[in-house]
């Protein structure tokens, strides 16, 4: 059953067994294993409960609706758009389904440092596996790549580099391009679409337009968990609601799950927490080419194609370098963030149709903090403090150079970067312009969706927040399954790793009762 915020005119009161808050990745993994088991089961959901219908691929419409802040989320410097999906499937529902795994070098890095020795490549094999049947991941169809990504793996080909098309969380794709904004013809296999609907066959009562407060502990490891019943589209308070639970499942991303614990005083004897973020940023990269030259970023699935000829496996970091991977399907956002002013912003968009758009992925260090705040409706403000490494910043020059480097050999008649520090490239040899790029705030825009890490999993309570069976360290019944239990940052898409973390747990938990 799916209950919206808008069917419910009175205060709330519920009880149940297990109480899961969020919708997404972590969140929608755990409500189904837990409504599949036969356990009683509600979930929590600020973000609203949209559908097919209500995607009408207008940018300006969408973004304020399905995105956290409406896509305006930023570190507190403003260096880095940190973009979160917030409705009913989570980040699930906003994101562009590349299907990746967690790099074994990764997995070996957390072993290795931090001990974690149940995060093994065996000890996950059999969650990829349920995920990706539940998810439908499968390399993308060569129908729905567009020139901006197929020009990737075309050059990587002729010039002998690592390359390839990403797996894909999707069904009866018709490559619109839209998966910013939410598929409207129901094909991206987020959790809206598989895990949330099983499980609310199976039994689960779904909350929409609920936001969860605080979390107050009861006798016999049990809790109350305090919410607020929103209005949709401003989120104001409508009405109280009190859910008493044996088993707390937080899944409200790597910015809020902590949040919640902070304002309900569950932070003690928890040092990490709110620490050890990584945010794993990524410039945007576009090169022009020749009108003839049709790049089309706009259609196709927006981003299916990688180059991974820079990876740099270290023992100290897990999986370094940087990766090229195809980027479009946010024209308004495209062209907001292009730093050029005037005319050459005109010129810029009047090349947009023969442009190619790239991202440079970078995966970085868990250097982040978060702190939050509460205004008087009880809405949270947080506080992301993160500054990029001087070994992240070396990494994004060279990266941005070999990127630009590549985009030449594949026929680019100019390269641009989000930064009005650096002028148009119009041949190789200007690239080493680069190496004195200042990487700070007001001079670029960098972009992240991928936070990860405030909750970490560690083997106690100095290093991490979780224990390796994701309950937090110092109370029982709290189970942490969404991208704030990343020891470090996964190195790669983090939608299917958050997922494979959390059907770990909560299939064990299933099993269990
Ligand atoms: C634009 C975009 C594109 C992306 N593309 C890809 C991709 O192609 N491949 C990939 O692997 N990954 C991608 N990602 C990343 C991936 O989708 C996310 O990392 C992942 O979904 C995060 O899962 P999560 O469970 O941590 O949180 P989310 O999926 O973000 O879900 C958290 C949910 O909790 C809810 N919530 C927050 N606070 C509360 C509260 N107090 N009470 C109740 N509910 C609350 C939020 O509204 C939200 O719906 C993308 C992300 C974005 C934003
Ligand atoms: S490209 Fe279009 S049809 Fe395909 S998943 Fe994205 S929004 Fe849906």
């Amino acid at each position: 059953m799916i209950i919206q915020g808008q069917e419910i005119f009175s205060p709330v009161k519920l009880k149940t067994h297990t109480l899961v808050i969020g919708s997404g990745s972590g969140g929608g993994v755990a409500a189904y294993h837990m409504a599949s088991a036969g356990l009683d089961t509600v979930v929590l959901e600020e973000g609203g409960y949209f559908q097919a219908r209500d995607f009408n691929q207008r940018e300006e419409d969408m973004m304020s609706v399905l995105y956290r802040s409406g896509g305006n989320q930023t570190t507190a410097d403003g260096l880095i758009t940190v973009f979160q999906g917030s409705a009913f499937g989570g980040s699930t529902l906003v994101n562009t389904a590349d299907a990746t795994p967690i790099e074994p070098e990764v997995l070996h890095h957390w072993q290795r440092q931090y001990g974690l020795d149940q995060l093994t490549e065996e000890a996950l094999a059999a969650s990829y596996e349920r995920v990706y049947t539940m998810t439908n991941v499968h390399r993308l169809e060569d129908r729905i790549l567009n020139r901006n990504n197929l020009i990737l793996v075309e050059t990587a080909k002729r010039l002998g580099y690592k390359a390839g098309v990403f797996n894909s969380n999707r069904k009866g794709c018709i490559g619109s391009g839209y998966c910013f904004t939410g598929c409207a013809y129901d094909a991206k296999q987020g959790t809206n679409l598989t895990y949330l609907p099983k499980a609310s066959a199976l039994g689960a009562r779904i909350y929409t337009d609920v936001r969860v407060d605080r979390i107050e502990p009861l006798s016999g490891g049990r809790y109350r968990v305090h919410a607020s019943v929103l209005e949709r589209f401003n989120r104001a308070v409508r009405l109280p609601m009190t859910v008493e639970a044996e088993r707390i499942i937080m899944a409200a991303g790597t910015v809020h799950t902590p949040a919640i614990l902070k304002r309900s005083g569950l932070d003690r004897g928890l040092p990490q927490l709110g620490r050890n973020l990584s945010l794993q940023p990524q410039m945007v990269m576009s090169a022009s080419f020749d009108k003839s030259e049709a790049m089309t970023s706009w259609r196709g699935a927006p981003q299916s194609a990688y180059v991974n000829e820079w990876d740099d496996n270290r023992p100290e970091w897990g999986l370094g370098g940087f990766r090229m991977e195809g980027a479009g399907g946010l024209v308004g956002l495209l062209a907001q963030s292009s730093k050029a002013i005037g005319h050459e912003h005109k010129r810029i968009m009047q090349e947009y149709p023969n442009t190619a758009y790239t991202a440079i992925l970078v995966p970085d260090h868990p250097t982040g903090t978060m702190s939050w705040d509460w205004d008087d409706n009880g809405r949270v403000k947080p506080r992301i403090d993160y500054t990029p490494t001087a070994e992240w910043k070396q990494r994004l020059i060279n990266g941005m150079k070999q990127s630009a480097k590549f985009m030449f050999e594949a026929g680019a008649r100019r390269v641009d970067f989000n930064t009005a520090v650096l002028p148009s490239f119009t041949n190789p040899d200007q690239l080493s312009k680069i190496d004195d790029l200042p990487i700070e705030p007001g001079l670029m825009n960098l972009v992240s969706a991928h936070p990860q890490g405030s909750c970490r999993v560690g083997l106690n309570a100095d290093v991490g927040v979780v224990d390796q069976n994701l309950k937090l360290h110092n109370l029982d019944n709290i189970y942490i399954v969404d991208g704030s239990v990343m020891p470090t940052t996964a190195s790669t898409h983090t939608m299917i790793p958050i997922m494979v973390m959390s059907d770990r747990i909560m299939h064990k938990l299933a099993n269990e009762g």
